[in-house]
């Protein structure tokens, strides 16, 4: 079981994925306590119904060969049963997570946002697939460097802005792209484009 927020199909709107289409699974619990989270209502996972995992894959498969399971945290909830269940139903699991808790699950895909409030465990940052800093001020591009010091060589890097920034850090983002060009943008394409 697990405490279920919100499943819906809708484009990937963020990071290397960005445009593909796949099925969203949001899972309630967070206490990493960002400021300027954009989905507070997922914190508190008293407030979201625990939900069978054999239901939610289930749901998910009429819809797309891709989940992507985000939070809230997920990984503060054990991810290997509902993983193995979706890869042996042939679907490609990704994950979103800041990696403040111990990785569970079998991922195709692992998307790390490592926030300064609550530090990734050390464990995930060789597994990660792809590392996704959030750009909200000017001290954010040295942690971003910190962190990338510390992932697999292979690891994709993106900067992304913090959205109710990105007008002011989007530019020194794109000159901090151009000097350092090891990092790409990412872009919450989806609030763009008015999808969820
Ligand atoms: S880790 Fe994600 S869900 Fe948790 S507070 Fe930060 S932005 Fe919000």
């Amino acid at each position: 079981m697990l405490p279920l927020m919100e499943e819906f199909y809708t484009i990937q709107g963020e990071g290397f994925h960005t445009g593909t289409a796949a099925y969203f699974i949001r899972i309630g619990g967070c206490d990493v306590g960002c400021h300027w989270c954009d989905v507070k209502e997922s914190w508190n996972a008293d407030l979201h119904p625990p939900t069978s995992s054999d239901l939610i894959v289930e749901n998910a498969r009429k819809y797309s060969k891709t989940v992507v399971i985000t939070g809230g945290e997920p990984l503060m909830w054990d991810m290997d049963y509902i993983t193995k269940n979706l890869q042996n139903k042939n679907i490609r699991t990704h994950i979103e997570t800041s990696g403040a808790y111990k990785l569970s699950g079998i991922w195709d895909w692992i998307c790390l946002s490592p926030k300064k409030t609550k530090l990734p465990l050390q464990e995930i940052y060789q597994e990660a697939n792809e590392l996704k800093i959030i750009i909200y001020n000017k001290n954010d591009f040295k942690f971003a460097e910190e962190q990338a010091s510390k992932v697999n060589e292979k690891c994709e890097l993106f900067l992304q802005p913090e959205w109710s920034h990105r007008e002011k850090m989007t530019p020194q983002i794109v000159d901090y792209v151009m000097k350092h060009p090891k990092w790409k943008i990412s872009l919450q394409t989806h609030k763009y484009l008015n999808i969820p």
